[in-house]
Formats: structure tokens, sequence, C-alpha cells
């Protein structure tokens, strides 16, 4: 550990992580001088206070990212890539203090904390390298006429609005594409989470960012502090992580100004098993789909809809598995289950599961909270959950397995796709063109074909129907901060 967190005896204090907001290169207090506390959910201790932004820090923050706007874009791409790639490098010296930052603020294993530290850091990484190969075209014309030039130009300031789950990730998977882009860019981390954010934008620092290029803004009333930037026609572009409730609102906000927007939202991922599937595979996959970040990620295995020849034997492998689970705080040696975020969290888990067995669902395991400090609830298998179960149809967002029992293919389909939302789905089988259907038929921007985790910098993320617009990561990732110019030249060679 070096000048942000100890941990010793699994207790982490924190040191020299900046609690301010920082604005035009600089940490400053909320105007106001308000702050607001962030706790350790493996605890509820107040492990930091925080300034509490005003709408006015907002739009400070604003002035900045748009004062810095025109000399950014003119910033030669290379400048952007040592940026990016000298802060990706920080990320790395400093990957112990970030993890334990995330565990104490988020709570998830420090293990996992580690990992997400390499996939965060890697979205700097891949758009260093994207923001030297932004591309154009020189197209004829189909009446051979004219020749047109099309150009790129990054689309201006940026807000960004980040969730609490990954509070490394989903930053860099903003900060890093849009910088790339020539963008400037506020960001508003989830109020749960912010410190993370803040170190980062500390190391952004540290690695030479120019003043206003991105600043971070902490509230507690993100509605109160959002609406006047996203109000104001100097920006130009939304991107957002969250829940679907809450990125349909802004999406009506944004339309005000016509604003380019990315939407990743929220997610009720199928997985599916089917009888052909490699059962010890399948249940180390629906393990990492489910249990990782404690449930709580958009990403996470939903529900459950596993083959009838199949389902007795994967329900009991699988609830062995999970009673092997320990639960404990993240920094403890061991522990492979965290807290969950707060009381909410934990509310939402127990009536999900409570609704599930009222109406039928068979508890195998688990469906208790954890009487301990902190905001825990145990790791559970539902099997038979029935048709019309609220679990079915909401993002539990928590260490909860479903199971549902389907018999032929197209009914498992037909149950997969029955959800407004469309962001992941998995799916064990030994069948590659059975694979093939279902990259065909399934409702999603993203199918995990024998796998658990697809996350990954180098591939476009993102959803359909309820869960979003737009890709992050990928070279698609790039291409939601800029926008194409054409430019119409007559023939050159015509008189
Ligand atoms: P949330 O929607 O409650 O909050 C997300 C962010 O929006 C926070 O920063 C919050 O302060 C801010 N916010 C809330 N109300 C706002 C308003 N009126 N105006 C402006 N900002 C506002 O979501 P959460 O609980 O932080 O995160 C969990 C959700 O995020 C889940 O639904 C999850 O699926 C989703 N998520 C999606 C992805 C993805 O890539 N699709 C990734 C991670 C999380």
């Amino acid at each position: 550990m070096s000048d942000t967190t100890t941990v010793s005896d699994g207790v982490v204090t924190v040191d020299g992580v900046p609690t301010g907001l920082f604005v035009d290169g600089d940490w400053r207090q909320a105007s106001g001088g308000g702050t607001f506390p962030v706790r350790d959910p493996s605890t509820g201790t107040v492990i930091a206070e925080v300034a509490d932004a005003t709408a006015d820090d907002a739009m400070a923050a604003l002035d900045a990212a748009v004062a810095a706007q025109d000399d950014w874009a003119a910033t030669p791409p290379r400048t952007r890539y040592d940026l990016l790639r000298r802060t990706f490098d920080l990320v790395h010296e400093h990957a112990d203090d970030l993890a334990a930052l995330m565990t104490l603020e988020m709570g998830k294993p420090l293990a996992e904390s580690r990992g997400e530290v390499v996939y965060g850091a890697e979205f700097l990484r891949w758009f260093s390298e994207e923001a030297v190969r932004i591309g154009g075209d020189y197209r004829t014309n189909p009446e051979g006429t004219g020749r047109a030039i099309v150009l790129k130009r990054p689309v201006g300031p940026v807000y960004a609005i980040t969730p609490w789950n990954f509070p490394l990730a989903m930053a860099t998977r903003k900060i890093g594409p849009a910088l790339a882009a020539g963008c400037t860019v506020v960001v508003k981390p989830a109020d749960l989470t912010p410190l993370t954010t803040l170190f980062l934008a500390e190391l952004f620092r540290r690695a030479g960012l120019p003043h206003g290029v991105l600043n971070v803004v902490t509230t507690t009333d993100a509605k109160a502090v959002s609406e006047p930037v996203l109000a104001d026609p100097r920006l130009r572009k939304l991107t957002f992580t969250g829940s679907t409730p809450v990125g349909s609102a802004l999406l009506k906000q944004a339309a005000d100004n016509v604003l380019k927007t990315s939407m990743e939202l929220g997610g009720n991922a199928p997985l599916l098993v089917f009888d052909d599937a490699d059962l010890d595979r399948a249940v180390d996959a629906a393990m990492l789909a489910k249990f990782r970040n404690v449930g709580e990620a958009c990403t996470a295995a939903n529900r459950f809809f596993v083959q009838e020849g199949i389902a007795d034997a994967f329900s009991a492998a699988l609830t062995a598995r999970v009673e092997e689970l320990r639960i404990g705080r993240g920094t403890e040696d061991g522990t492979t289950l965290g807290p969950l975020i707060d009381e909410r969290a934990v509310d939402k888990a127990a009536r999900l599961v409570d609704d599930a067995v009222e109406r039928g669902a068979r508890l195998v395991t688990g469906g208790h909270r954890i009487d301990r400090p902190g905001t825990y609830y145990a790791a559970t298998v539902l099997d038979d959950v029935q048709p019309g179960s609220d679990i079915l149809s909401t993002e539990i967002f928590g260490p909860v397995v479903s199971i549902t029992r389907f018999a032929t293919e197209d009914e498992g389909i037909r149950m997969a796709n029955d959800t407004e939302f469309g962001l992941i789905a998995y799916a064990y089988t030994s069948d590659f063109a059975r694979g093939q259907r279902l990259a065909e038929r399934l409702e999603t921007g993203m199918l995990g074909l024998n796998t658990g985790v697809v996350s990954n910098a180098a591939f476009p993320f993102g959803g359909v129907k309820a869960s979003g617009l737009g890709r992050e990561g990928s070279h698609e990732g790039i291409e939601e901060y800029l926008e194409s110019v054409y430019v119409l030249t007559p023939d050159p060679f015509a008189g």
C-alpha cells in the first residue's frame, strides 16, 4: 500500500484520497461547503466525508470542460494517447490502492476488486490505441460527378454519469474513449462510491491532464446537479450507466437539446443450460455469471432456465458450490461473497425471494439475511420458480439464483426473450449449431456461449431493448464520441 489506503487486520483506512471536487485541474470544496459521508457496506462505518456539489459547482465544471474543449480537440492524437497511456500505467502502479478503495466503498472481495483494476485500466490502454487510429473516408459519388471527404470530429463536451457497482471500470469505459476522441468530460460518480473516481482523477492529474479536460463532481442530489448541465446547450453528449428508469428520464431531458446519448442500462440476463451441456463447466460459468460482484452486476445471470434432462443434476451441483461461498468483509482472507451495497439492496433480495417462495418456488439454500454488522444476504438458490414471480421480471442485483425448467429449445428461447431487457444472455450447450441459432434468436446485445464472463475492452459492450443504446469498448466505443462531417467537392477531373 502506498499513499491511499491501508489494510491492517481487515481494517481499511483511507489516507490521501482526494475528497473534494475536481474542477479545472484543481481540487476544491463544494461552493456551499457541504459534505456527505461514504460508508463501508461491510460494517456501516463512515470512511470519508466527500464534497457535496451544488448545481453551481456542476456548472463551474461544465464551464471548465467547455473552455478546454477546442484546445483538447486540436491536441495531436499522440498526445491524447500519451495521457491515457501514462494514466493506464499509474492505475497499475496503484492497483493495490484502487482495489482496496473499491472493496472499502463497494464491498466486493479484494480479489475481484483487483480484477476490476485490470479490466478498468484496459479501457485506458485500448482507447489510447484508438486515439491514433481515428479514421475518415474519401469516396466518389454514385453519379461520378463529385468526391466526398468524410471526417471525424469530437462531438464536444460530455457529461458522464456512472453507477456504484463497478466504480473504476464504469468511469474508464467513458473517460477513455471521450478523451481519446478529443472530448472534454464532466463525470458524476454515484454518491455511494465516489472515492475511486476521485482517485482516478488524481492519477490523471499526475499523468499531466490539461486543466478542464476531465472534471469530477460528487453529489447527493444527482437530479438537481444534473438538470442545469443537461439543459445547457454547450453540452453535446450524455453518457449514462445505471438503471433503466433513470436512463429513460435522462433521455427525456437530453431530448430538449438533442444530445448525442449513450445508455448502458439494466439487465435481466437469462442463463440457459441445455441437456447436452458440460455440467461441470456450466456450473463454473453459472457461479461466475451469478456471484461475481456479489451479484450486483448488470451482466449478472438473473434467470436460470435449465432443460429438464439436466435440471436436477445442475441444481444439485450448483447448490453444493453455492454452499461453499464464504461470506465476509471483502478485505478478509478467504471471503468469496461480500456485503450488498446497502440496506435497500438487502430488502430487495429478501422481498424477491419471499415472493418467489409464496408463488411456489422451492428454497434450496439460503433465503435469509445474515445477522452481523453490515448489509449481508445469504447466497440463495431457488428452484422451480413459477411464472409470474417478481424475480423473473426484476433485476435482482444480489446473490440469488432463480431456476426455472424448460422442455424444448423453442420454449427456452421464448422464456429467455420474455423480458423488456436485452443486455446479455448466457447459454451452455455442446451443439454449435444450436449456439448459432441462439445467437440469431435471443434478443440480446451480448451472448456468453459456454462462458460466464464476456466483459472485455476490445469488444462492444451494450444492450438492446430497455437495456440501452450504443456500445462501450471496441472500435465502436470511440464512435460514440465522434461525429461525421461530410464534405462534397466537384469531380477534380471535370474541367
Ligand atoms: P441508478 O440509476 O440508481 O444510478 C446511476 C447513476 O445515476 C448514479 O450516479 C446516480 O447518482 C445517478 N442518478 C440517479 N438519478 C438521477 C437523476 N435524476 N439525474 C441524474 N443522475 C441521476 O443505478 P445504480 O443503482 O447506481 O446502478 C445499478 C444499475 O446500473 C442497475 O440497473 C445495473 O444493471 C445498471 N448497470 C448497467 C451497466 C451496463 O453496462 N448496462 C453497467 C453497470 C450497471
